[in-house]
């Protein structure tokens, strides 16, 4: 560690000798890096989305698109949708593989799909099925109902649809039904189990099938999304299981159906050697079935593609260490070694890039409701005379700190505070010498964290002080509906302040949500320095709205999400930006009232209307409250019924 590490900066040490600048907050919260040119900070000090157009990019700040929100009714939290970049991604995405295709003089096209699962809207699915279709960007289905999905939006005959999951005979029916209808659309075998069912249903309709087989790659993935791959993964045919599928075929003389070979070997992979193996290890299934007599055509790769949400660019599981153009040359490379020596023609390529095709298209906002902070109380001048000795003990501590013994002064005053808290236990003090304690221990601590930040080499036990000294800042949202990856597998995902980037964030803070669950809280963060436990944000003003965003949301957090304490979907918003900079809102869908979720989870408003209101008729019988306050308070309920699930400003 060279000079001072950016996160020493102590918390409320608001004077610093040099002026704070938009610049120095893109370096703390990493935007450059994990922004992918897409997000950025403004010389206003706000975060902007940037749209490219061409050359040329469109700004807008996001502080504007909440305003704008607010003016139609569609208040914080909110999951906010940037259309173009949807696009972006999918034209990226395509043309990436276009010019490894010509880089390398590969002979064939790419066909991407993208996997529903990762993010079922309706309208992120249209958007990418009609943007996507100048690339014939199909979709891949892993159940009847993302099959119907594929089926109805996709609107052209050369766009995949690549079938993954168990398939049961009304599924199959659907398929083949499809094929008939010219459409591509292929069943991908997970288990032989699945084959007589399809032979049987394809005898019994006269339509041939597409096949593809999914193979169970040997290849070990990095990153903690990935502890079943290899052996152990508990997709894909085994060798032993193949040869079944590929028996079967010929008895049955279908082996020409088989025209794809899947391979799918993990998600979020950070590492691209790990990409490589896997492809070549297909590259000889392929090979393999192709001299078994199958003609096959299709080599599909799966997902995968990572999206570097540390901005860091390592193997660590929230990070990768490659870019977009580099994984498509070193798939197209790696395929085109492996299968022009043997004189195998080159399978159109198809990939399931569900991730980096949605993540960076949608971020959630929300406003911060409230601040709970550390800092000690004013300490009076002096201490009672007949205070208890351990408490005069911890105020002489407080005096004696200086940069020499200030490691010494913070033992000590952990040592009294503790003792302190043991005498009130047993009842031997009482609670204003608890609450006097605890108040002279934050002050210490405060002032050792002050000490520690002015140190060149400051103690490494101290060194994560301010994490204990961190603020709690609430935010309107729920971790459980919005982010639940950061909740259930520890995701890391860039947050950061969407105004007020050309002020010094003052403070250290953890961000909880409103379910007030101990597990509601962000306290993960990226940063130049690693993962962090504390974000640094701006002190909240008392009359002014503090809005965060977290970024890169796209992918799998939207439908995973669940109803803790009943807090439902949030607004969404998607907006299109037009080359001007000007918002168009083309969706926007309110979210759940009250009365919703508890209609998920089987409650019948109307009944409980009506039980609510026995309750206040009988209020009125025992002279509690009068028949004209009866129809105010019946008149709240209702409107309780009809509210946002969460935290609504006073509108007056
Ligand atoms: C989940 C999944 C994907 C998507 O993977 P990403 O890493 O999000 O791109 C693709 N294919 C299959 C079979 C999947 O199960």
């Amino acid at each position: 560690m060279g000079k001072n590490p950016s996160f020493l900066t102590k918390p409320n040490s608001v004077e610093s000798a040099t002026p704070w600048t938009t610049e120095d907050s893109a370096q703390l919260y990493g935007v450059n890096d994990w922004g992918a040119d897409y997000f950025s900070v403004n010389e206003a000090g706000q975060a902007v989305v940037n749209v490219p157009f061409g050359e040329q990019k469109a700004s807008v700040a996001i502080l504007d698109i909440i305003q704008a929100m607010s003016e139609r009714g569609l208040e914080m939290p909110a999951m906010l949708r940037i259309e173009n970049l949807l696009d972006d991604r999918i034209a990226k995405l395509n043309n990436a593989f276009a010019e490894a295709i010509t880089a390398y003089d590969y002979q064939n096209v790419y066909r991407g799909v993208f996997p529903i699962k990762v993010n079922q809207q309706c309208h992120v699915v249209e958007e990418i099925a009609d943007y996507g279709r100048r690339f014939s960007h199909g979709l891949e289905a892993g159940s009847k109902a993302e099959l119907i999905i594929a089926l109805a939006k996709l609107q052209d005959n050369d766009s995949l649809i690549v079938c993954n999951g168990y398939k049961d005979s009304e599924f199959i029916e659907l398929g083949l039904y499809a094929r008939e209808m010219g459409i591509p659309c292929f069943f991908i075998l997970e288990t032989p189990a699945e084959l007589p069912i399809i032979i049987k249903a394809s005898q019994r309709l006269g339509i041939k099938p597409l096949l593809g087989v999914r193979i169970r790659s040997s290849v070990k993935v990095d990153g903690h999304w990935n502890a079943d791959s290899g052996d152990r993964s508990i997709f894909g045919l085994s060798t032993t299981a193949l040869f079944d599928v590929v028996t079967q075929l010929k008895a049955a003389d279908m082996i020409d159906c088989l025209q794809l070979l899947h391979c799918h070997i993990g998600s979020q992979i950070p590492n691209i050697r790990n990409i490589r193996n896997g492809v070549q290890e297909a590259c000889q299934f392929y090979s393999g079935l192709q001299a078994e007599g199958a003609p096959m055509g299709y080599l599909d790769l799966g997902g995968g593609l990572a999206v570097d949400y540390e901005g860091t660019r390592n193997i660590s599981s929230n990070s990768m260490n490659y870019g977009l153009d580099e994984y498509c040359a070193a798939i197209v490379e790696t395929i085109s070694e492996a299968l022009t020596p043997k004189g195998i023609a080159h399978p159109v390529i198809v990939t399931e890039s569900g991730r980096a095709t949605v993540a960076y298209s949608s971020m959630l906002l929300f406003n911060i409701l409230d601040v709970r902070n550390h800092d000690p109380a004013p300490l009076p001048d002096a201490l009672p005379e007949d205070s208890h000795e351990l408490l005069q003990n911890l105020w002489l501590v407080n005096d004696a700190i200086n940069s020499q013994n200030y490691q010494e002064c913070f033992h000590d005053a952990e040592y009294y505070r503790d003792q302190i808290r043991q005498l009130f236990l047993h009842g031997q003090i009482g609670l204003s010498e608890r609450a006097c304690a605890d108040n002279l221990a934050l002050a210490v601590f405060e002032k050792v964290a002050k000490e520690v930040a002015q140190q060149n080499r400051p103690a490494p036990e101290l060194l994560d002080i301010h994490e204990q000294l961190a603020d709690v800042y609430y935010g309107n949202f729920s971790l459980f509906q919005s982010l639940p990856d950061a909740w259930a597998i520890d995701q890391v995902f860039p947050v950061m302040p969407v105004h007020r980037l050309e002020e010094r964030p003052t403070r250290h803070a953890v961000i909880a949500d409103i379910t007030c669950d101990c597990d509601g809280q962000i306290n993960r963060f990226a940063s130049v320095d690693g993962i962090k436990k504390t974000i640094r944000l701006h002190e909240k003003q008392e009359q002014e709205d503090y809005y965060l965003g977290v970024f890169l949301v796209g992918a799998y957090q939207e439908t995973l999400g669940d109803l803790h304490n009943l807090f439902g979907d949030t607004n969404v918003v998607s907006v299109h930006i037009s080359e001007d900079g000007s918002l168009n809102f083309a969706r926007e869908f309110h979210g759940d009232s009250i009365s919703d979720v508890l209609s998920y989870v089987e409650y019948d408003p109307k009944i409980m209307q009506e039980e609510f209101r026995k309750r206040a008729e009988a209020a009125v019988k025992q002279g509690k409250i009068t028949a004209v306050k009866r129809k105010t308070i019946l008149k709240a309920f209702k409107d309780s019924l009809d509210g946002y699930t969460y935290f609504e400003s006073e509108t007056l």
